[in-house]
């Protein structure tokens, strides 16, 4: 069995670069799933219109649901120990003799299993298992889904969760039994969490496949890494370190009209909050971006090294 990223802007990249020049794409405020909204890809199919996503702040929290997976037979504490890992990955890098200008800390586990960014009041960055049923599209192909809330005017990122599909993929932890390689894909969503697009780079673990039975999304490619630090480069100006999230920290969902990404179909995005926002009298102008991770039928191939 193959399984497949596929993410905010492309599916089923079969292009193959020869060119060492960095391929790796940001998220950006532009949503290629609108037409009206005329984005543009480049040659390495990365958007060139919009504004790159970040987070404006020098420290964030996550949070993992206290459910964990009785499915998978996985608690939270694994869980959180296994993000922690995959955002490590991200945070431990070496851009040229610093780190990446952003610092990530737990605060687990939440009682909140909604993915949801309340404007009005305390929000988490929410790590949570569907066990029962996968309420997206793609059910049976999908492996998790990251959606971003971000601000349309400044790609300023406000709010990011993982659902990842428990419900109807073999999740394993182990290095050597390997089905679906539970660290593989909480690095490739961490690096969706922090801004990150797919990559053409096969060797890359923001590449928009992953094979079953493989651990090799776990350990960053050189695009990786340009990717992260070209993100969050060191003497930005970040907001001062606040491990709270956007509002504060809240352990319980908050009371938000609405929830769920809304994306029709794994990689889609949607629901521009535009109107809603200026309901509320907040002027914000308020974006979510889905990015899912999913396998499509087909032999299994040896994972890209
Ligand atoms: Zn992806």
């Amino acid at each position: 069995m193959r399984r497949a990223l596929t993410g905010v802007a492309f599916s089923a990249l079969t292009l193959a670069y020869a060119s060492t020049a960095s391929a790796f794409c940001r998220t950006t405020t532009c949503d290629p799933k609108d037409p009206s909204q005329g984005c543009v890809l480049d040659s390495e199919l990365c958007e060139t219109t919009g504004i790159p996503l970040y987070w404006p702040d020098a420290c964030l929290s996550f949070s993992v649901n206290q459910a964990g997976t009785e499915r998978r037979q996985i608690d939270w504490r694994v869980t959180n120990e296994l993000v922690t890992q995959a955002f490590r990955a991200w945070t431990e890098v070496d851009c040229g003799g610093h780190a990446p200008s952003i610092s990530l800390r737990s605060r687990s586990p939440v009682a909140c299993d909604a993915q949801e960014f309340n404007q009005r009041g305390p929000n988490a960055n929410i790590w949570m298992y569907r066990d029962d049923e996968w309420p997206y599209a793609g059910s049976d192909t999908t492996l998790a889904l990251t959606t971003i809330t971000y601000n349309t005017r400044t790609g300023e990122i406000y709010d990011a969760d993982v659902e990842i599909n428990s419900a109807q993929n073999q999740l394993t932890t182990s290095d050597t039994q390997v089905a679906a390689d539970l660290l593989s894909i909480l690095t490739h969503e961490a690096g969706h969490f922090l801004g990150l697009s797919h990559t053409t780079r096969r060797s890359a673990t923001m590449y928009a496949e992953y094979f079953p039975g493989t651990t090799s999304l776990r350990q960053l490619s050189s695009d990786d890494v340009a990717g992260i630090c070209a993100t969050y480069p060191s003497g930005r100006s970040a907001r001062p370190c606040n491990y709270d999230p956007r509002h504060g920290f809240a352990t319980e969902c908050g009371q938000v009209e609405e929830s769920g990404c809304g994306c029709a179909l794994p990689g889609a995005r949607s629901r521009h909050l535009d109107q809603r926002g200026a309901l509320l009298g907040l002027g914000l102008v308020v974006g979510v971006a889905c990015a899912a991770l999913h396998r499509r039928r087909g032999r299994r191939r040896r994972a890209a090294s």
